[in-house]
């Protein structure tokens, strides 16, 4: 992920990335108490486009808002930092990861003060392009009354991480997780789209984090007039769909080949998801908007 002469912003200042340091008394490293994003950059004809990076930091100060984590930095000041981070390390296509977290403290009350570090490296497509074989995962998504789902808190992850084990382990390249009513959830870290007689599928808000690639697939969807509806569906459901795909910032848009072993009839390229897949890469590389810096910081 970085080298000897990787920066990192750190509290705004870029730092070297293996030089940073940070205290193990830290809430986070106990508790999993943190808050993070996943953001892709693309080349573009005119420079870099940090795709809905806008998007990715209101969710950032969202999910710190629902876990009670003060982080005052404006989103500007975050999407200054950020063009600033790739500009210094001379990345383009990249991943970028933004991490805030809490400052010493054992106890579980909310922190006083919190730390933010950006980093990005260059990262390929998250799983791969060749279609995933799902398994339905023994785990089920945190209970939304039990945490708050809709915010990316790092110790959530500790789900998916457990998931994803066991999907591998089960010799399946990915987990898919259903809610604890049993309806179809989302990925480790992906949303689900499914399709059905030419109609599109998707579990509805409320039990999966809202992903700013599923709004750019319904944005698209839109725009290609194709059908979707947002609801809960049970497996039973997706068994019988004609094909499916997961969607991600890490792992775009991935077609999905099998759940627990029923594999998806309709050949890819004639699918609903080719065409988003489509859509969707030429749309990330549009080169609307371009790198600018700042020293605002
Ligand atoms: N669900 C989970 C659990 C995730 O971790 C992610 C990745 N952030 C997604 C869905 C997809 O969200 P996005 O499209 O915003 O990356």
């Amino acid at each position: 992920y970085y080298n000897n002469n990787t920066l990192i912003y750190l509290d705004k200042k870029f730092v070297k990335a293996s030089e940073a340091t940070t205290d193990l008394y830290s809430q986070t490293m106990h508790y999993g108490y943190g808050v993070f994003e996943g953001i892709r950059a693309y080349a573009t004809k005119n420079g870099t486009r940090v795709f809905k990076i806008k998007e990715h930091y209101e969710r950032l100060k969202r999910s710190c808002e629902l876990v009670n984590i003060p982080l005052d930095y404006s989103v500007q000041t975050l999407v200054d930092a950020t063009n600033m981070l790739l500009e210094k390390n001379n990345l383009s296509d990249a991943y970028v990861r933004p991490l805030v977290f809490c400052d010493p403290n054992m106890a579980l009350t909310r922190p006083k003060e919190v730390s933010i570090m950006i980093c990005a490296w260059e990262w390929g497509a998250y799983l791969g392009d060749k279609h995933l074989r799902l398994n339905v995962s023994s785990y089920c998504r945190p209970h939304p009354r039990s945490i708050k789902i809709e915010a990316k808190v790092c110790g959530h992850y500790v789900n998916s991480i457990l998931a994803t084990n066991e999907a591998k382990d089960n010799g399946y390249d990915e987990a898919l997780l259903l809610d604890s009513d049993g309806y179809l959830a989302e990925g480790p870290g992906a949303n689900l789209f499914f399709e059905k007689d030419g109609v599109l599928f998707t579990p509805q808000l409320g039990n999966i984090l809202p992903g700013i690639t599923r709004a750019t697939v319904l944005e698209l969807a839109e725009k290609l007039g194709v059908e979707v509806q947002q609801g809960l569906y049970k497996p039973e459901v997706l068994a019988l769909a004609d094909s499916a795909f997961y969607c991600g910032t890490a792992a775009e848009v991935i077609g999905i080949a099998s759940v627990d072993d029923t594999v998806f009839p309709k050949a890819w390229t004639d699918t609903l998801g080719k065409k988003l897949q489509d859509a969707y890469s030429e749309f990330v590389r549009q080169s609307e908007k371009t790198l600018r810096t700042t020293t605002a910081l």
